[in-house]
């Protein structure tokens, strides 16, 4: 069967606040909630899918996971039953406390627990970003010793019932006239002891190790973005589920282009004969360099736009644009020469200032005003 959308299980729209997701969430889960429907076998279907749907969608980086990748995003494996008693717990404590005056219904239930979730931040240059980008990276994990499969006990040795406890592990302690159990401080409570340790692990029954891990990020992602690579987070608790990993996108400034969403901006300089006769110039793009037909007259601030020419989002049908911002450059370290024709431009063009500088002549018309008043 299909899962079906978080959305559509909780009955909320996909722009949905989190106090409306967390009304519908108590809505659903009360009408379904096994302790509430002892003969409907399928109550407790109901709930689960209830509760998997809340906690994806209660958390805002699961929540954007899904909203980008949908189940794929989420957890292929997920809502096979796994912990349908282990999950009730936690979030249940959170919102159900305060309805059923924090009684959880159901003894027996075992500590499991899922294994946290690791972050691993990520640093994208914008055109990594842009294109996709494949990578393999290396996190710390921890795994069985093989040298004892776990146990933590020498070869050919095993652990042996605590003498100081005798197995118990606790110990009884008098002060005074009271006696108080304690932990006991030589096998932590284990009740048993090593004698002769592993020497790979030093009895601990575990190793670390680096785990290489092969990371696809989308072409589009931005600043905030995570991929979630299901099942690589910590180990779980008891055999609970491990966590998920969710590499976090962060993007590095660009030399050239600024990006606002699926656009790009970027400064293009000219300089004054270009503007004031106009021509082609060639500017960069992601994908290689662009012309643009800079007409005569050309102001500083004038914006060109090059349809198609941003990032095409992981989430968009389409890609940005590409916003080049004009500036008109005063040009420097100038020689003798050419001070000397422009010396000549000038007094050419004061003789007609207001027909050849329409801004400054407006300016100081409007200067004027304000002075007389
Ligand atoms: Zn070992
Ligand atoms: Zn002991």
């Amino acid at each position: 069967m299909a899962k079906r959308d978080y959305y559509e299980v909780l009955g909320v729209n996909r722009d949905a606040s989190e106090e409306d997701i967390k009304k519908a969430y108590r809505r659903h889960a009360m009408k379904w909630h096994p302790d509430r429907n002892p003969d409907n076998p399928k109550a407790e279907d109901h709930f689960k899918e209830c509760k998997e749907a809340y906690e994806i969608l209660a958390d805002a980086n699961k929540r954007a996971a899904y909203d980008q990748f949908g189940h794929a995003g989420i957890d292929p494996h997920a809502g096979g039953g796994a912990g349908a008693g282990a999950g009730f717990g936690d979030i249940f404590s959170d919102i159900f406390s305060d309805i059923f005056g924090g009684a959880r219904g159901g003894a027996g239930r075992s500590t499991v627990f899922r294994g946290a979730d690791l972050r691993y931040n990520m640093e994208l240059a914008l055109e990594q970003a842009a294109h996709g980008f494949e990578t393999k990276i290396r996190i710390p994990a921890a795994a069985t010793c093989e040298t004892c499969k776990g146990s933590g006990a020498r070869a050919g040795s095993q652990p042996t019932s605590c003498p100081a406890c005798r197995g118990a592990g606790q110990v009884r302690i008098s002060q005074g006239p009271f006696s108080i159990a304690q932990t006991c401080p030589r096998c932590h409570g284990s009740g048993s002891i090593i004698p002769n340790p592993c020497a790979t692990c030093s009895g601990t029954g575990r190793v670390k190790l680096q785990k290489t891990l092969s990371v696809k990020i989308p072409p589009g992602v931005d600043e905030g973005d995570r991929v979630r690579l299901s099942g690589e987070g910590e180990p779980g608790v008891n055999g609970g589920p491990p966590g998920d990993l969710y590499v976090q996108v962060h993007i590095k400034p660009h030399a050239v282009f600024q990006r606002d969403h699926d656009d790009l901006h970027c400064e293009m300089p000219i300089s004054i004969s270009t503007a004031a006769l106009g021509g082609e110039i060639s500017i960069p793009t992601l994908d290689g360099s662009a012309k643009i037909r800079v007409p005569a007259e050309t102001q500083s601030g004038k914006t060109f736009r090059l349809k198609g020419k941003g990032i095409k989002g992981v989430r968009s049908q389409f890609p940005g644009d590409l916003f080049c911002h004009v500036v008109v450059e005063t040009p420097v370290s100038l020689t003798e020469r050419q001070r000397q024709l422009l010396r000549e431009f000038e007094s050419l063009s004061a003789q007609d200032s207001a027909r050849h500088n329409p801004r400054a002549k407006g300016w100081i018309d409007k200067m004027k005003e304000f002075f007389e008043g």
